[in-house]
């Protein structure tokens, strides 16, 4: 039995493909695979959501699936011979014209690039190896910039626009169609990349909820302007990722550890749940054990105190997919042997009465735990919202939920410490607690004598909001 709170999010690809390795990787201790949308088929990504659901389905656990789409994400065209020697204080074109590149001219998948760049602003292409400025302009079709520093440009590399304020629209006809599908397939999580503004995860919550879906957001912070507006993106988003990949072109590298320290620090506040991710283990793409640098980064964003961390290469193209998952797993259980990723006190504001009893209740819940070693805290849920809040507490006792919810049964696969079953009986509050702790102690994960919180609203058969706390033995 699995009993790490930290969950791991696995990115898939070739070499998770198959049944095999996907057993493997799952029995490690991966919560959430990750399927993203920048590469890859619909063919494919069906294959691998059938094949993660009979998975589960066989052991019995709930994983969750997390589509990533891609966003208004800008790339440099194909270049002759499939990479091209850009000389530092050269000029070159950046044109939206399409046409196969060369040293003197690429194109860039951007059609209103020359009207929305201005001259002195800077081009970071292949997550900032090469380095350019704009010299100016034509407002029409072309940009010319100087190279500062060169290197070779292979085809589609990506490019990232630190200065500029891109027009592009927050979700591309791609994102739309690949939305589609991912929700046709039932996922629970849908991740959208480089979020500028609440607006943009207001659109997709709108797309979501047109097609009747009950899948969350998780908004991928990555760019400059979402971190100014982070208070308003927390709002309204479900969860959020950092995605240091990009934040650390797009951002000054140096900056990145404050930054992902910030982050995870107002998501734990609001309740929502936040990923750590990219390059977490990277040299485990070919090796079979993690630089000491790798181990501490991994180490640090569970003592910063991350819901999930993320596996990018590693696990999509990498050598060893299910060493990488022992060694993380290993980490993390390590690191939360340690008090500090324990008993965060936020307690609820006052001014929010629509959630005050509830807030207060799991608040008051998770001290009370602490205080008398319960081993437990189980709430009843259909939303999850007590699930969230209860995990942004950070208790040292286990997280139980039991919800008549099926769709929120892998959701909950993502959040901080939480294991979640599915239970629809709903005789009397008495009766029901009864219930949860005989299914919990013959599970395993409470014995005779552990203390239980019980959270509940009363009438129970109302499912209003969460309004009663229970302390009790287990027998
Ligand atoms: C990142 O940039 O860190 C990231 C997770 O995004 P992607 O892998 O989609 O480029």
């Amino acid at each position: 039995m699995i009993t790490r709170k930290t969950k791991i999010v696995a990115t898939l690809g070739p070499a998770t493909s198959s049944k095999e390795i996907l057993t493997g990787i799952i029995e490690a201790g991966v919560n959430v695979c990750r399927v993203n949308f920048s590469h890859g088929t619909y063919d494919d990504h069906a294959k691998t959501i059938q094949l993660i659901r009979e998975i589960s389905k066989e052991r019995g656990i709930h994983t969750a699936i997390l589509a990533d789409l891609q966003g208004p994400k800008i790339r440099v065209g194909k270049v002759e011979n499939n990479g091209v020697l850009l000389e530092k204080g050269k000029e070159i074109i950046f044109t939206s014209q399409e046409c196969t590149g060369n040293a003197d001219k690429v194109y860039i998948s951007y059609q209103n690039f020359p009207q929305d760049v201005y001259a002195g602003e800077t081009i970071l292409l292949d997550d900032g190896k090469l380095v350019l400025t704009i010299k100016s302009t034509n407002k029409v079709d072309e940009v010319v910039a100087i190279v500062e520093h060169g290197g070779i440009l292979s085809s589609n590399k990506g490019v990232n626009l630190p200065n500029t304020k891109i027009s592009l629209p927050s979700l591309t006809t791609k994102d739309i169609e690949d939305l589609n599908f991912a929700l046709s397939m039932n996922v629970s999580w849908i991740g959208l990349s480089f979020v500028r503004t609440a607006r943009d995860i207001i659109e997709l919550k709108h797309l979501i909820a047109e097609k009747k879906s009950s899948a969350k957001v998780i908004a991928k912070i990555e760019k400059p302007e979402a971190i100014r507006e982070i208070d308003d993106i927390l709002n309204v988003t479900d969860a959020i990722m950092v995605a240091r990949g990009d934040l650390g072109v797009e951002v000054p590298f140096h900056e990145v550890p404050l930054i992902q320290k910030m982050l995870v620090k107002k998501s734990l506040k609001a309740a929502k749940p936040v990923i750590i991710a990219t390059q977490m283990m990277e040299s485990m793409i070919e090796n079979i054990t993690p630089t000491r640098a790798e181990v501490n980064d991994v180490a640090n964003a569970v003592l910063d105190g991350a819901d999930a961390v993320m596996l990018s290469a590693e696990t999509s193209v990498g050598k060893h997919p299910i060493k990488v998952i022992e060694s993380m797993s290993s980490i993390i259980s390590d690191v939360e042997q340690h008090e500090s990723v324990y008993n965060y006190e936020y307690p609820p504001e006052e001014d929010n009465h629509d959630r005050f009893i509830t807030d207060s209740i799991c608040f008051n819940s998770c001290r009370l735990a602490q205080r008398v070693g319960a081993k437990a805290i189980v709430t009843m849920t259909f939303s999850g919202y007590t699930a969230f809040k209860l995990a942004s507490f950070r208790p040292k006792s286990g997280i139980f939920v039991f919800t008549g919810n099926e769709a929120i049964l892998n959701l909950m696969s993502l959040v901080w410490g939480v294991k979640a079953f599915y239970y629809d009986k709903y005789v009397s509050t008495d009766h029901t607690i009864a219930d949860i702790k005989y299914i919990l102690k013959k599970e395993g994960y409470i014995k005779v004598k552990d203390l239980v919180v019980n959270i509940a609203s009363m009438p129970i058969t109302e499912k209003g909001q969460t309004n009663m706390m229970k302390l009790s033995y287990t027998e």
